[in-house]
């Protein structure tokens, strides 16, 4: 199945379905060597940051990683409501 953003009115200051203003949603077919991207515009001012995504990365606001990193990266984020406290930051054990 395809994941798919739905399409939004993006009306500045929309606060109708959460409780902040709406994120604003653009996307832009990739061109070339340009890929596709989705333009995203704070609801309340005119901040934005670019996602261009392929199959094997994103580069969200000109950070290049692999799918798998952000997923772990913005998933334990994107979770924060079912866990308890806020997601941790794990370091690597040194070897000794
Ligand atoms: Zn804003």
């Amino acid at each position: 199945m395809k994941q798919q953003i739905p399409k939004r009115t993006n009306r500045f200051y929309d606060t109708y379905r959460f409780d902040q203003p709406q994120i604003r949603v653009y996307h832009k077919k990739g061109k070339g060597k340009i890929m596709p991207r989705y333009l995203l515009k704070c609801g309340c001012c005119e901040q934005k940051l670019d996602i261009y995504y392929a199959k094997d990365g994103l580069e969200i606001g000109g950070v290049n990683g692999s799918i798998e990193d952000w997923q772990e990266i913005l998933l334990p984020l994107l979770m924060i409501r079912q866990q308890v406290g806020k997601p941790v930051y794990v370091k690597k054990k040194k070897k000794k």
